[in-house]
């Protein structure tokens, strides 16, 4: 039992292969993970790496408390099970999973208590004493699950166990390997290319493309609020109906216009007020996603639906307890040609429809998927990132919300009406009255909408009181204020990039006996001067290298604002000017042509040393653009 954790995994070979890149995810004890995507996306290279038996390039892996990064895999407490069960022919069942044990020196009588066990649990007890071929695909692979239970491990690793077992006998393991984790208790994480198996199994999943992941949620989440096209596409059969579009708000209603097809849907705003504001406006292209459950031809709820399109039939598949409805919302289509307009249509019992039939279906509104037509990320998100408002700056006051806030003097932008981006973590403790209307839990925090005066924002915070009411105020800080398409106001940048490499010299030390001895101290060079390196962020540079690459590398250190004490020595900057939020004062210095802000409680001005806090630095290399810390 043990929970894991990934932090910025990456995984390069050495033919220069990037096969898994910042890979981090949490895994809590007893959880069932699931690694999923197409062939070569690096779920496999992953596990691998958890398993120990392919190095990690960079990042920090832990089972338990224990950083395994440097561990043998027999060491790490993981036992694994392959596609390719590979039992010893010449050997019985007993001694198939019995054999780890044995080669571990296990005593004799642990070893037969533990064996039977296993084969109880896995329900093989009457073949212990046969031999591998006289068993079936299924037995097999249950033998497999044996020899690695017997180990007691922590971890429970799974490589597309099932994928050589035919169909029938696929759904019936993975009912079986579900229950199994139920009864050891233990963390399973598990890889497969199979969507169906990945929803059936897993507590969470991680869906994983071309080394990235592109979303680590629950199966219903994924099902319900997809991160992305590809994740949309990629769960759930039928795949999800994609058209591409047009959306455009007028007053407070929302018109969906389907490209190459007559086909619109006029819809109220309250339905997509999640949505990112600027695709609203007509122009900008994007795909548009409805699962085929979510379209109905059932002609009352046609007939009670404010969103009808109508479409033209080709085929139907009649899958027993639905049938599937293949169209297209071109009235005009050929049927042949891919023109992105096709639909399937998941209709209830059996139902017949002409080919060539013009049919009206109604579009669940509250189940609609939009995504930017080129970077293919949603644009109705599950936590909206910003709240977008218009606002008003008059001397030191904006005005919005139907409120007025001071204007702290770190902003400093001409009267006038401003676009304002609020993200939705910026409405801090304040004055202004806000009724809380909804709460949505998100992944451990509270999504919450509040009404201000009218006006509906998003907020992720614990600001609310019981009484379903909350006093807030803006972080200046984080906001942004945009006229005619320019920011005027940014956020103050959170992330201070500087430029590093890391040395070594060799400094003399006595030891306990009064003896000079030669001691090798590690330090990076930032911006030209030497910071000596904590032994947590050594040890995280040598992991990620083997030899003597390390120093002849070029590196990126990142530290926040939060990160640097004004000191007497360290790294040479010049101010150029004072942020003053009001409750946090940052320097805005000039470093080597860079600019870097700084926390500060005084005001100063001039020169200033600054020593950066090394406990807390993420370190990029910049050849391999890998995140070492
Ligand atoms: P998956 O398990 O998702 O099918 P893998 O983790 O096996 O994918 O592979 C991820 C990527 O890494 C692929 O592009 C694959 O070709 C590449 N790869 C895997 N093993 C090696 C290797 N030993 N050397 C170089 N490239 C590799």
């Amino acid at each position: 039992m043990a929970n894991l954790s990934l932090k910025h995994i990456y995984k390069v070979y050495p033919n220069g292969t990037k096969a898994v890149n910042d890979f981090n995810m949490q895994i809590e004890d007893k959880e069932f993970i699931v690694f999923v995507g197409p062939s070569g996306c690096g779920k496999s290279t992953t596990l691998r790496m958890i398993a120990g038996l392919e190095e990690i390039s960079a990042g920090e892996l832990k089972i338990g408390d224990v950083v395994v990064n440097g561990l043998e895999p027999k060491d790490r407490d993981i036992a694994m099970v392959f596609q390719n069960y590979a039992l010893y022919p010449h050997m019985t069942i007993y001694d198939n999973i019995a054999f780890g044990l044995q080669m571990r020196k296990v005593p004799k009588d642990e070893i037969d208590r533990r064996v039977r066990e296993a084969a109880e649990i896995l329900g093989i007890t009457d073949y212990l004493k046969k031999k591998p071929k006289e068993m079936s695909g299924g037995q097999r692979q249950r033998v497999a699950l044996g020899r690695a239970i017997v180990r007691e491990p922590k971890v429970m690793l799974l490589d597309e166990p099932l994928s050589n077992l035919d169909a029938k006998l696929r759904t019936q393991m993975r009912s079986e390997i579900v229950k199994l984790h139920k009864k050891l208790q233990t963390t399973f994480i598990y890889v497969t290319h199979d969507q169906v198996e990945a929803m059936t199994m897993g507590t969470r999943i991680v869906v994983m493309k071309d080394g990235f992941i592109k979303q680590i949620d629950t199966p219903k989440n994924l099902y319900k609020y997809p991160a992305n096209k590809f994740v949309a596409g990629f769960i759930g059969t039928p795949q999800m109906n994609f058209f591409e579009g047009t959306i455009l708000k007028d007053g407070d209603r929302v018109c969906i216009n389907f490209a190459n097809s007559q086909a619109r849907l006029t819809v109220p705003y309250s339905a997509l007020t999640k949505v990112i504001p600027h695709y609203l406006d007509g122009e900008h292209k994007v795909t548009i996603g409805f699962r085929a459950e979510d379209i109905s031809l059932d002609p009352v709820k046609v007939e009670q639906s404010q969103a009808v399109v109508k479409v033209k039939v080709s085929h139907t598949e009649e899958l027993g307890t639905e049938t599937l409805v293949y169209g297209d919302i071109n009235l005009d289509g050929d049927d042949f040609t891919d023109t992105g307009t096709r639909v399937i249509i998941k209709s209830g019992g059996f139902k017949e429809y002409e080919s060539g039939e013009v049919v009206e279906a109604a579009f669940d509104i509250g189940a609609i998927h939009l995504f930017d037509s080129e970077t293919e990320e949603s644009i109705l998100p599950r936590v909206p990132e910003y709240n977008y408002l218009n606002c008003t700056v008059s001397g030191n006051k904006l005005r919005t919300l139907g409120t007025e806030f001071d204007i702290p003097p770190a902003i400093s932008c001409d009267d006038g009406e401003y676009e304002l981006l609020l993200p939705v973590t910026a409405l801090a403790n304040g004055e202004t009255k806000a009724k809380v209307i909804g709460c949505e839990k998100v992944s451990g925090s509270n999504l919450l909408s509040l009404d201000i005066n009218g006006v509906m924002v998003f907020t992720i915070s614990d600001l609310a009181q019981s009484n379903g009411e909350a006093n807030i105020g803006i972080d200046f800080k984080q906001i942004t204020l945009r006229r005619g398409g320019e920011n005027v106001v940014q956020p103050l940048p959170l992330v201070n990039s500087l430029d590093a490499t890391f040395i070594m010299e060799k400094v003399a030390e006595m030891d306990e006996m009064g003896k000079r001895k030669k001691k090798a101290l590690y330090s990076f060079v930032i911006e030209g001067e030497k910071c000596v390196c904590p032994d947590e962020v050594c040890a995280k540079m040598f992991a990620a290298f083997s030899g003597r690459k390390v120093f002849n590398t070029s590196y990126t250190c990142e530290f926040s604002p939060y990160d640097f004490t004004v000191g007497e020595s360290g790294i040479t900057a010049t101010i150029v000017g004072e942020l003053d939020y009001s409750s946090e004062r940052f320097l805005k210095c000039s470093l080597n042509g860079k600019e870097v802000y700084v926390r500060t409680d005084k005001p100063l001005t001039g020169e200033v040393k600054l020593i950066p806090d090394l406990n807390t630095v993420s370190v990029i290399e910049k050849d391999r653009q890998i995140r070492i810390v």
